[in-house]
Order: C-alpha cells, then structure tokens, then sequence
C-alpha cells in the first residue's frame, strides 16, 4: 500500500492521553531518572506499577485483559513522552516499548489461557513480559540460534541460553514474576520454518521455576533497566504457552521487532527532543565573545539543522504506527502485515540515528562542562547508544531489510 500522507494532527483522545502523560512523568519520572540510570538496579517495581497503573504497560490489548484496546500511535505517544522525561530511556524501554511491543504479539496469537494469566499482570504491575531471542553467538542471525525445545510427556523441554535481554531483574523483583517471547527451535532441520515461540514465565505466582539461572551485566548506558542472561537447563514449558503454531516462530519474531521497532524510535525521539531544549537553553545564556553562542551562525544553523531531521524522523515514526494500526488495531483490508517491514526499518534507523547525531552535537555545545558528570546530557547520549548497538535489531540489518523489500530480495538475499 502506498503511503504518502497520514493525519497529521493527534486525535483529541491522542491529546489528553498525551498530556495525561506529560503530567505523570512531571510527577513520577522526571525527579528521579538520573539516580535511577546513576545507580542501576533496575525499574523499582513500585516504579513500575506505578506506570502500569497510568496505563502505559498494557496501551495495545483489549480491556478484557486489563489493558487499554488502544493503538500502536498512542504507545508511541506514550514512547516519546517517556523519552523526553527519562532521556536514558530506561523507563520507557521496560515499560513501553518491549512490554507493549511483545504483548501484542501474545494477544494476537497466544492462547486464551496465556493471555487470561500473564496480561493483567503486566497491566496491574506486578509481571514483566518482554522479549529473548538473542544469545551469545549472535543477535542479529535469528536462524543461529540453539536454543531447543524437545516435547516430553506432555510438555515441552527447553535447553539453551539468552543473552543481553532486557528485564531479567524486573522480573525477579516483581511479585508476580513475568518472562520473555522467547524463541527456539522444534524442528533444526528445518531451518527458520523450525523455530517456535513460547511465553517463557522465569518466574510466576512468586515463584521463580526451576531450570532457569541468570545473570545480570552492567552496561554502561539506560542504567535503570536491567540487562542480563539466563540458562534454561530441562525447564518444561506447557503447550497454552506456545505463541502461535509450531514452526511461525520465526515469522512472530520478525512481526514483533516490527513493533516494538516503531515504538523505540518514538522514545529516541523523545530523547533526543530533551537534548534540543537543553541545548537551546544552554546556547542562549552561555556567552563567549560578549555575546550568547546562538549568535554564532555555526551553532543555530546546524540546530536548525538537527531540529529539521529531528522532526522528519518523527514523522517517520508516526508513519510507521499508523501503517501498524492500519494492519493490526483496524484490520484494514488491503494490507498485509509485511507492508509493516519498510516504515518500521526506516523508523529504526531514522529515529536512533538522528537521536545519536543531536547528542554528539549537543555535547560539544556542552564544551567542558558536558563532559562532566554533573551534566546529565551524556546519560541520554549513553542510553540510546543501545539501540545504535543494536537492540530491537541492528541498524545495519534494518539497511537489509529496506534494501531486500525496495531493491528485491533477489538481488540483496545472499542465500
Ligand atoms: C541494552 C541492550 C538490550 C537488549 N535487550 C534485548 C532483549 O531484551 N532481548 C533480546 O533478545 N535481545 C536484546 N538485546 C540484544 C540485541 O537484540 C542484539 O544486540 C542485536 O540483535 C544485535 O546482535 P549482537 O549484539 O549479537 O550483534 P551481531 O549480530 O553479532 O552483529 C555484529 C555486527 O554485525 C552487523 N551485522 C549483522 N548481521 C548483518 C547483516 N545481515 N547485514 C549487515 N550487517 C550485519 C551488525 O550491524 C553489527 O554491527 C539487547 C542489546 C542491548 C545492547
């Protein structure tokens, strides 16, 4: 489908949700970011239900299971938002993005049984669900991965190891529990056809389960949410958490970095529009030279500059979110959820990318004085670096995607 132009206005309920937001995190997120991201540890989990109490952990699936039945716009809203108040974006990852994005995958293909359980835990506060794919030997090669599931009386055993997932200590610190869509092969032979997704809960109902161990890494950037790793020695998973049929694995995984792709670059955005207005302040009361340092054509230009890609890439974002909605909250007819690959790429490159180029500027702006600790730009700088590294997918892997759907996977595959 070819999208040239959206809505370009919020809605009036898009607005209130908005503003609704600004005022929550004036309140709850702002006075706090900095310690969070300075001390690490994780979302405190009255932290976090406290968000999940706004709403913000359960936006996309119906009121049924506790959430809001809303859209893919207002989870970016509420992205770009968190973003702002918390720069480092560790919030907004562990409470908007991963959860939001990996819970509209259980809610269109999990069972009833799953869903029932784990979603109004997430939107009461008290479970965590986000994503586990990755492991040691690689992210981005999603067929590499070793991870088995082997059916045994009944269930299913699993064998392997995640690596750099997020949430791993929310989910200990949580009293509920909570876990991941977790990826892994039921059929090796054949290839990425083989792979199944499941609801992995590490812990439920207080109780952690056995066969899983884990372990947590310090990152030096979006300190306040953990990151870690977990072996799954025999740990037996039952049939109500497979995500979707045996063997669409794969395809789930590639629908729901789709959106959660879209959601992390509304919160870049946010993040890097915090860094603008701090710039803007800074430029206009630091004076060198007898005058402020907005009066050098070098620095309000290439602010107008970096103002201009700011708000072309949020377009993008929004784009993005209406195409989602269009396929997933609309059912339009006449949209295939493949139509998703390319806005939700060019999101995720757009959005990282233009965040990372307003904070190296910024920086500089800074001079010596952003370099210290006591200026908190760098944190923003720090945190969304993740996703330049490559969480939610590398950026070069999304040039693969846009090139395989634009150029034809003919000439770009290299299978
Ligand atoms: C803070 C943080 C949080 C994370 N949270 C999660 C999480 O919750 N769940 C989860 O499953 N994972 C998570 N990840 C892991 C993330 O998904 C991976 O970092 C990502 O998939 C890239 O994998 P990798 O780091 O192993 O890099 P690799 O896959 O080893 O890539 C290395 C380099 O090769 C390039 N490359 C790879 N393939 C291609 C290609 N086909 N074409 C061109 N270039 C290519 C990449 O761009 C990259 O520069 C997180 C990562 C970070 C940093």
């Amino acid at each position: 489908v070819e999208v040239v132009r959206t809505d370009f206005k919020f809605s009036e309920e898009e607005e209130l949700f908005r503003k609704a937001l600004i005022e929550f995190c004036e309140r709850y997120i702002a006075p706090v970011w900095v310690e969070l991201d300075e001390k690490g540890g994780g979302i405190p989990p009255e932290l976090y239900k406290r968000c999940a109490e706004q709403g913000i952990t359960s936006i996309i699936y119906p009121e049924e299971y506790g959430g809001m039945g809303g859209t893919f716009t207002m989870a970016c809203i509420a992205g770009e938002v968190l973003g702002y108040y918390d720069p480092s974006i560790a919030i907004p990852v562990g409470t908007v993005v991963v959860t939001n994005g990996w819970t509209a995958i259980l809610t269109f293909y999990g069972t009833e049984e799953a869903k029932s359980e784990i979603l109004p835990k997430v939107a009461e506060g008290t479970g965590f669900f986000g994503i586990a794919t990755t492991e040691p030997q690689g992210g981005s090669d999603i067929p590499g991965i070793k991870t088995r599931a082997v059916r045994k009386d009944g269930k299913w055993v699993i064998n392997g190891e995640k690596a750099y997932i997020s949430g791993v200590k929310e989910v200990l610190d949580l009293s509920w529990g909570g876990g991941w869509f977790l990826l892994a092969y039921t059929k090796p032979e054949l290839l990425h056809r083989g792979q199944t997704a499941f609801a992995f809960l590490a812990k439920k109902d207080g109780e952690v389960v056995p066969g899983f161990e884990h372990t947590l890494y310090e990152d030096w950037g979006r300190c306040g949410l953990s990151c870690g790793g977990f072996t799954l020695t025999d740990a037996e998973i039952e049939d109500k958490y497979m995500i979707g049929k045996e063997g669409h694995g794969f395809y789930h995984t590639m629908e729901g970095f789709n959106l959660a792709r879209i959601i992390l670059s509304a919160t870049t955005i946010g993040s890097a529009r915090w860094a603008l207005d701090q710039a803007k302040e800074w430029i206009t009361t630091r004076k060198l030279f007898g005058r402020p340092i907005s009066k050098f054509q070098n620095i309000s230009y290439r602010f107008a500059e970096l103002y201009a890609k700011l708000e072309a890439a949020r377009l993008a974002v929004y784009r993005a979110a209406w195409v989602a909605d269009q396929i997933y909250v609309e059912k339009k007819p006449g949209w295939k959820r493949t139509d998703l690959n390319v806005p939700a790429s060019i999101a995720k490159m757009m959005g990282p990318e233009t965040c990372h180029e307003v904070y190296e500027q910024v920086l500089k702006w800074y001079g010596a004085y952003g370099y210290t600790r006591e200026c908190p730009v760098f944190r923003g700088h720090h945190g969304t670096w993740s996703y330049i590294i490559g969480a939610e997918g590398a950026q070069d892997v999304q040039r693969y995607i846009i090139a395989r759907e634009v150029i034809g996977r003919e000439y770009v595959r290299w299978e």
